[in-house]
């Protein structure tokens, strides 16, 4: 029996930034359209913890499902708007050729947040510090990023979530969760649909491919099952790096999420700070067979430590391109060296070349808010020039951040993000394939929140221009 078939003008895949901007921009047009958004995961108001995390101290962070539902991932936990087009999460003159008209798309981005109930205040203002902080790292060689940015608060963020979706809902547009996209529908050479996990098939004219990091592996898949074209895009493998908040508080005055780009003496190999969790926890994630780390922070609950991802940025050629392959032959490392838990190293053992242990982790002057953890040797997982890089950037760190690199800073491992193979696509965001159009982290055309977004509001654009 042929099973069940339902037309839409457009389905979007994924109800993440990417997604719930696309659907926001295509009711934009004065001509109504049947739209349907689908995502496998929950509700945005359903979004709750299901598991105790941190000595069973609940932080209602949802780690475990943080990556799927309405409002993506991210979102949930901190949700920093960076309110810049270029230099973090991506370049959105990669796709519009224009920096005034990317520009306007971050304002017009932050508008619709403020719209939703963002917060009002926005950091990263103060003229005198951010040149005090910018000198105070050139002078290191160290260059920090000015970043204008809103801070949506992880208890905030379900209700502005869930208004936009209401917003969107009220104006006819279908949410389907729980529902999990299996396939896409392509029929000679164009795509024509979706296929659900339930085999539901549905028909649509346009459909937007978004998502995110949780949909990578995949979309790796539908690349190879469909021939869209794509390339393996660079990785960042790493530490999470914990400190007292003390020491963080001046750069923290300046910006929420301070980033710093260092490039290292010995490899000249690129490293940053990003996602910095001021008076934060860091919390373990699970990818399936391997382990790995994050930080959250929150508005009501806070530690003594702020925490934040030092990352090498790993590129590779031939004869292996697959540069997710490589970080997760390290993920798989570091979880059979931490016994499915994550590493832990003061530096001070890992500068004198030994593993850390109970006893050893004692000696530092504050505690680790992760505990679920294993005490051991980074240097053990991590490749040799993934380490140099990060010891010679935290001794650099160092200078404009003192205290940073004492003996007592803690590094957790592994901290790797992995991006998707990056999907090719036009100025329209169109994919080889006629019909499919691709936005956000998923296809590895962002790897922040408003850039996500962006994406998603341009796929809407150019899928409206080919309409
Ligand atoms: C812990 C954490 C903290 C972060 N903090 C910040 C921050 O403070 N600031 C910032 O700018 N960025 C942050 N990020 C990154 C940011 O969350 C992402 O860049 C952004 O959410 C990407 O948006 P997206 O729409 O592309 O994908 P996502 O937000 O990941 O949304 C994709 C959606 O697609 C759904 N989906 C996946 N596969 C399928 C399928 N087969 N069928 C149906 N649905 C599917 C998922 O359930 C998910 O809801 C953080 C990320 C994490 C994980």
């Amino acid at each position: 029996m042929e099973p069940q078939q339902t037309q839409y003008d457009f389905a979007i895949i994924g109800a993440g930034p990417a997604g719930l901007f696309a659907a926001y921009e295509l009711l934009q047009q004065s001509k109504p359209l049947k739209i349907m958004i689908i995502d496998k995961g929950p509700d945005a108001m359903q979004r709750k913890c299901p598991v105790s995390v941190n000595d069973s101290k609940c932080l209602n962070c949802a780690p475990c499902n943080i990556m799927c539902g309405v409002g993506g991932s991210g979102i949930f936990s901190d949700g920093i708007l960076n309110l810049r087009h270029d230099v973090v999460g991506g370049n959105l003159s990669d796709f519009t050729n224009d920096d005034v008209e990317s520009n306007k798309i971050v304002d017009y981005i932050d508008q619709i947040f403020l719209r939703f109930g963002a917060p009002e205040r926005v950091h990263g203002m103060d003229d005198e510090k951010i040149a005090q902080l910018s000198l105070r790292a050139m002078s290191a060689g160290i260059k920090f990023v000015r970043i204008r940015q809103r801070h949506l608060g992880s208890e905030n963020t379900p209700r502005l979530i869930q208004k936009f979706a209401d917003h969107l809902r009220e104006k006819g547009i279908e949410i389907c969760t729980d529902e999990g996209v299996k396939d896409l529908l392509i029929e000679e050479g164009e795509c024509r649909g979706i296929v659900l996990e339930n085999n539901k098939i549905i028909r649509a004219k346009k459909i937007i491919f978004a998502p995110g990091r949780v949909g990578a592996v995949w979309v790796g898949e539908m690349a190879r099952k469909h021939n869209i074209a794509a390339i393996h895009a660079p990785i960042d493998i790493g530490v999470r790096v914990e400190v007292p908040a003390i020491i963080m508080q001046s750069v923290i005055d300046v910006n929420r999420d301070p980033k710093f780009h260092i490039w290292t003496s010995k490899y000249e190999d690129f490293v940053r700070t990003f996602c910095t969790n001021h008076e934060g926890f860091v919390v373990k994630e699970n990818y399936g067979s391997v382990i790995g780390v994050n930080g959250h922070s929150f508005t009501d609950k806070k530690s003594e430590n702020t925490n934040f991802a030092f990352v090498v940025k790993t590129r590779l050629t031939e004869p292996l391109e697959n540069t997710t392959l490589y970080a997760e032959s390290i993920a798989r490392l570091a979880t059979i060296l931490g016994q499915g838990k994550p590493i832990i190293q003061r530096l001070g053992d890992l500068r004198r070349g030994r593993r850390s242990n109970d006893w050893r982790l004692k000696k530092s002057t504050f505690h680790p808010t992760l505990t679920d953890v294993t005490p051991g040797n980074i240097a053990m997982a991590l490749p040799h020039r993934i380490l140099t890089d990060i010891m010679e950037g935290l001794d650099k760190l160092n200078e404009v951040i003192p205290g940073v690199a004492t003996d007592s800073t803690f590094l957790y491992a592994p901290e790797i993000k992995y991006y998707a193979m990056k999907i090719g696509v036009d100025n329209n965001m169109e994919t080889n394939i006629k019909n499919l159009f691709a936005a956000g982290d998923g296809a590895g055309l962002s790897r922040d929140i408003v850039k996500a977004s962006a994406t998603g509001l341009l796929a809407a654009r150019g899928a409206i221009r080919t309409f």
